[in-house]
């Protein structure tokens, strides 16, 4: 309908300076394969029957599905939206109620929610898999599903599944609905896609900011997210001359502890000089009052804020600054499947993308989402065991694209390859040696 054009709306910009007539109204070229339009209905009607007529449908569907971790599920988003944009699928995502209060709608006009009456919102035992369309594709009469699971699901495929193929890139294309299970910044698979090559490096001249654009693009936080994350930012952090973000990981306690994990960032921070060292006699230097540094903490656990706070509230500094040390929250425990720990976990993100600085965790998917938000380079500390601490205690990332931890190994014809060697915009990532990043 016209009810909602605004000729206001339609700036000379988009008139192609003035090209186009000024009555001309957007929403009568908006893509009409939206949630609820008439074509959807149509291939959701197709259900999982294998069809002739499927290679006629005009509108395909990429249905973005969560697992673990916020930051991984962010990642992944990330990534199916770009594979969405490569392959001219529409991008719906199934948000259950624990991450219903996150986000809002990132594409005007249309609504990235999964609609309820998918037929395969909660259960699809039945969906053919990418796999299994593999397998029988040696039989060139099998009809094409109209629906397919693709699991690009970290440690679900130890050998090749070949998606960074040309030829399975072809297959996908015929299927009207993909499901994605994965929780992978597949990102840099698409890079090694030759039919993607040229479209790709339209996109993204820099590889190392295609996490930043995509995720800039996608992720707004909600009136809720927006109110905490606001309120905390100028209760603590407006004022501070320089804002450092410690996003601090611990995936086993014992192994790691909260000591060794201190002492290990701090000699990082001082390393780097990003924070100050503390003045060991008591001494008579005068404060530099009005400089000061503003520590936000991320950790599920409230002994880093706690032992950094105290420290710098309770000594001087060598050199004189400030150091106000903040931690939002400490839930102890991850717990995904809750709307309000996610809120939380989305809020410490984004503030910690408005850090000037940032020191992440190894392999945690949570600090890669803040710094490619961020559009900076974090320093990431080393894993460390027991008493000891690594030398050095961290290194600066090479750029800030998240890592894709389980990257391909075999080239498409399941050669073991190099990847590295073969795209020079493909390094290792500095926290997992198996893993590829952009750069
Ligand atoms: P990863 O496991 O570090 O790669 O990151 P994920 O985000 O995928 O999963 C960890 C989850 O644990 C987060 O999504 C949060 O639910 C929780 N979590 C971990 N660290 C923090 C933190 O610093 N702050 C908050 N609020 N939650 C955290």
């Amino acid at each position: 309908s016209n009810d909602s054009f605004q000729p206001s709306r339609v700036t000379n910009d988009k008139l192609l300076d003035e090209l186009l007539a000024p009555t001309f109204n957007e929403g009568s070229c908006l893509s009409s394969c939206g949630p609820l339009s008439k074509p959807f209905d149509k291939v959701m009607k197709m259900g999982t029957k294998s069809s002739k007529n499927i290679a006629a449908t005009k509108c395909k569907y990429i249905v973005w599905t969560p697992a673990n971790g916020l930051g991984n599920r962010m990642i992944t988003l990330a990534a199916a939206f770009l594979y969405a944009i490569l392959t001219d699928r529409v991008l719906l995502v199934r948000f259950g109620s624990d991450m219903a209060g996150l986000f809002c709608e990132p594409f005007p006009d249309s609504s990235w929610l999964l609609p309820q009456k998918f037929p395969y919102r909660k259960e699809w035992k039945h969906v053919e898999t990418y796999e299994g369309m593999l397998n029988k594709t040696k039989n060139s009469k099998e009809l094409w599903p109209s629906f397919l699971i693709l699991n690009l699901q970290h440690a679900h495929d130890r050998h090749n599944n070949f998606f960074h193929c040309d030829r399975s890139q072809g297959l996908l294309h015929k299927v009207p609905v993909l499901i994605l299970r994965s929780d992978q910044y597949f990102a840099p698979s698409l890079f090694m896609v030759p039919s993607f090559e040229q479209e790709l490096s339209k996109m993204f001249p820099e590889k190392d900011t295609v996490f930043h654009h995509l995720g800039r693009y996608l992720f707004h936080p909600s009136n809720e997210a927006w109110d905490l994350i606001t309120r905390f930012y100028q209760a603590h952090l407006a004022k501070a001359k320089e804002r450092i973000g410690l996003q601090i990981r611990v995936y086993n306690t014992h192994k790691s502890p909260h000591e060794t994990v201190i002492k290990e960032i701090l000699a990082c921070t001082y390393k780097h000089k990003l924070l100050p060292e503390l003045e060991m006699q008591s001494s008579v230097t005068s404060p530099m009052k009005n400089t000061s540094k503003a520590v936000l903490v991320a950790s599920l656990y409230p002994e880093y804020g706690e032992k950094l706070r105290a420290m710098y509230l309770n000594n001087t500094t060598v050199t004189g600054e400030v150091v106000r040390v903040f931690q939002p929250s400490h839930e102890q425990r991850q717990n995904s499947n809750d709307n309000m720990h996610n809120i939380k976990a989305w809020t410490e993100i984004y503030l910690l993308s408005l850090c000037d600085a940032l020191i992440t965790s190894p392999r945690s998917t949570f600090g890669y989402v803040a710094q490619g938000l961020r559009g900076l380079k974090p320093w990431i500390w080393q894993k460390v065991f027991g008493d000891q601490i690594s030398d050095p205690p961290c290194q600066q990332a090479m750029s800030m694209e998240p890592c894709f931890h389980y990257p391909p190994k075999h080239d498409c014809k399941d050669r073991k390859v190099n990847f590295t060697s073969l795209f020079p915009h493909i390094i290792s990532c500095e926290d997992a040696s198996l893993g590829l990043k952009l750069v």
